[in-house]
């Protein structure tokens, strides 16, 4: 990789900044209702301590307009602590006298968690005087926060002005595999694209076509394609002001793109819905396309077999509703089965890969939504490009 890691710099008796995203879904009662995210982290972390680092977490959660007394740490600095097996101290603000008396106190191998970081409007805002307070806090910094790479606020971009910035495991780990899909991804690269709308898929498709030597679509945005076939689509999803746009790629990139070719169609969105599969050129007026038919996954699976390396983007249908599951279920097996280093990213793809139990069964699913599909569309991550580059002779 690139980018210097944790591993290249001295962290030992050093005040260590880490930007971590421990924005964790939480209950009506504040409580934590998924720790994954505290526990993606805990390799960066337990390796700092480990080295004798004195460290200083940062991290926002949820989305305060100032003080939110319902999105404090503390329920997050709990949990670490249970996790760690270690005191985690927990601060009331994220910067000033405080918080600097309490780290002037620190031991090497201690942790602290700063208070929530968006509490402070110079966080979003990227304000410099506020990022450099923030480094005023520590010797060297720290991103492990992959999920927030693509937003140039003070604590992903602006305080690397200011200190020595370096990833961290996560952050290592994300890059590595979402990097092999941008360059030299091993050859036959595969596609999957699925979800909601063409709009959302634009950039991914504009920078995946010349790489990929197959894109396989499903999901609700096939049906836009379906529409620029000129085949009816009953009342499925239609994002109408791209249809010009799906013929266009579709005249471009020719036999590369696979669209699936029959589908699940329902009378409504809805568990007790009826359904049946019909062939994509044979959907009726008034139903609705809400997943891929069983002939489409296996069309997949063929190209799946093949590949060398995978990326999937979007769900195949409408995968909250179990019966609509299945199309996402079968390219997932396709998937598990397939010996190409696999990648998924997106929030939706993610979620889904969980839910019906492959996520052990992927190489890596990336834990950025946004930031994942950002990287994929080739644009610059503000809180990747300013970590420090390895000098030429260690690369
Ligand atoms: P990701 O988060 O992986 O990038 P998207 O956000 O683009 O994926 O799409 C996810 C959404 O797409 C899901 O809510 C799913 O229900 C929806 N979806 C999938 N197939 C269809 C379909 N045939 N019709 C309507 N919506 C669909
Ligand atoms: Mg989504």
């Amino acid at each position: 990789m690139r980018k210097k890691t944790v591993r290249d710099i001295d962290v030992s008796e050093k005040r260590v900044l880490m930007r971590v995203d421990f924005n964790v879904p939480l209950g009506e009662d504040g409580s934590i209702l998924d720790d994954r995210r505290i526990r993606a982290a805990l390799p960066t972390i337990e390796y700092l301590l480990g080295k004798g680092a004195k460290l200083i977490l940062v991290s926002h959660l949820g989305r305060p307009k100032g003080v939110d007394p319902t999105l404090r740490m503390d329920n997050v600095a709990r949990r670490l602590s249970e996790l760690l097996g270690k005191p985690v101290v927990k601060t009331d603000s994220c910067v000033g006298p405080q918080v600097k008396e309490k780290i002037d106190n620190m031991k090497p191998g201690e942790v602290i968690m700063l208070e929530n970081i968006r509490f402070c409007e110079g966080e979003t805002k990227n304000d410099p005087e506020f990022a450099r307070q923030l480094a005023e806090l520590a010797d060297v910094y720290v991103n492990d926060a992959f999920g927030t790479a693509h937003r140039a606020h003070a604590s992903t971009e602006g305080v690397t002005k200011y200190l020595p910035a370096v990833a961290g495991f996560l952050m290592e780990k994300e890059l590595e595999f979402l990097g092999k899909v941008i360059s030299e991804p091993d050859k036959p690269f595969v596609v999957i694209l699925g979800g909601a709308k063409v709009s959302d898929k634009i950039g991914l498709i504009e920078n995946l076509m010349d790489k990929a030597d197959t894109i396989l679509i499903g999901g609700g945005m096939l049906f836009t394609f379906l529409k620029a076939k000129g085949l009816e689509i009953g009342k499925s999803l239609l994002d109408a002001e791209h249809i010009d746009y799906a013929k266009g790629v579709l005249e471009k990139a020719g036999d590369k793109i696979v669209l699936a070719e029959d589908v699940v169609v329902a009378d409504r969105i809805a568990l007790d819905a009826s359904y049946k599969i019909v062939s994509t050129d044979n959907i009726p007026p008034d139903w609705i396309g809400v997943d891929i038919g069983p002939r489409s996954v296996e069309t997949f699976a063929r190209y799946l077999k093949n590949a060398r390396t995978i990326f999937w983007n979007g769900p195949m249908g409408i995968y909250e509703i179990e019966i609509f599951a299945e199309g996402t279920k079968g390219v997932a097996e396709a998937v598990a089965e397939s010996p190409a280093l696999s990648i998924a990213g997106g929030g939706d793809i993610a979620a889904a890969l969980e839910e019906l139990s492959y996520a052990e069964k992927i190489s890596h699913i990336s834990t950025g939504g946004g930031a994942s599909l950002e990287f994929i569309e080739g644009r610059e991550l503000p809180g990747v490009t300013a970590l420090q580059d390895k000098e030429f002779d260690e690369q």
